[in-house]
């Protein structure tokens, strides 16, 4: 299994123009992710994960663009997509989960809605068909009476709740991508597994290829089948993340991993 290439990004670079000149955010990085696995993109805060995401969707907004490279998602270069092609491959082909549940979500319309915005924008239901599947979603992502939570407003709903809305968008038109940038950073400890759990439970079930984002290595550990180690802009380690808890090799690994409460090192032969 994990054999076959669904995204291969090749050389990215984006760069932000600032007053002190262009600063290479996302500097000629490189990783593949291969159906059915789940890849993490590890490394601490600005070393340019976030960017490689929107990159990916070419979603980053001015003063930042994209200075080169290929984005090959099922054989196509998306960078060279005509922008109206490029909205069917976002949600459909790749979709995004963002780390703020609240703020990606938008407080004056329903979850129903919202969901349901999801399905119709890419002709996966009508209006009148909406609301059913918009229930099957909520009972996916486990949301507990989505019969009568399909009409709250993000407000009534916990974080982790609000969380789960944004995985039923992110899985509504069945993606074989899902990109989740510190999916978990926003939440409690106890919520941060259950989502952990249900995005692996989604990942098996919806047959998705995940792209996991954080700068934690605990959650690496439980959730991806290989890493890639960010750092300044570039990979600097890339590897299946048995080995690299075993044997890390860039020194800025090592200090990541030295992070993990209760981790010892590995076999220090
Ligand atoms: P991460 O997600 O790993 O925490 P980001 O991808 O958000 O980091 O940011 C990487 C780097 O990109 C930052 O350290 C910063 O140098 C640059 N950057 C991001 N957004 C902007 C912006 N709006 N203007 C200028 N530089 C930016
Ligand atoms: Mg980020």
């Amino acid at each position: 299994m994990h054999d076959t290439t669904l995204l291969d990004v090749r050389g990215l670079t984006t760069v932000f123009d600032t007053a002190n000149g262009p600063v290479r955010a996302v500097d000629e990085v490189s990783f593949v992710v291969r159906e059915g696995e789940t890849l993490g993109l590890v490394g601490e805060s600005g070393s340019g994960k976030s960017v490689t995401a929107l990159s990916i969707l070419r979603l980053v907004q001015p003063p930042g663009r994209i200075a080169g490279g290929q984005v090959l998602f099922q054989g196509r270069d998306l960078l060279q997509l005509p922008e109206a092609q490029m909205r069917q491959v976002r949600g459909a082909g790749i979709s995004l989960i963002f780390q703020e549940p609240m703020s990606a979500l938008n407080p004056v319309f329903t979850i129903g809605d919202q969901i349901g915005e999801a399905l119709t924008s890419h002709g996966r239901a009508s209006r009148a068909e909406a609301r059913a599947r918009v229930v099957e979603l909520l009972e996916a992502v486990r949301i507990p009476e989505p019969q009568r939570r399909v009409d709250d407003y993000p407000h009534q709903l916990s974080g982790g709740m609000r969380q789960r809305v944004l995985i039923a968008i992110a899985i509504a038109c069945r993606p074989p991508l899902v990109i989740a940038d510190e999916p978990t950073t926003a939440l409690d400890v106890t919520i941060q597994a259950q989502i952990l759990e249900l995005l692996r439970e989604m990942k098996a079930r919806f047959s998705l290829s995940l792209l996991l984002i954080t700068h934690d290595f605990g959650v690496i550990a439980e959730t991806a089948d290989r890493v890639a180690v960010m750092y300044a802009g570039r990979i600097v380690e890339e590897a299946p993340v048995r080995d690299i808890f075993r044997a890390p090799k860039h020194a800025y690994t090592r200090s990541l991993l030295a992070a993990i409460p209760g981790w010892t090192g590995g076999p220090s032969d």
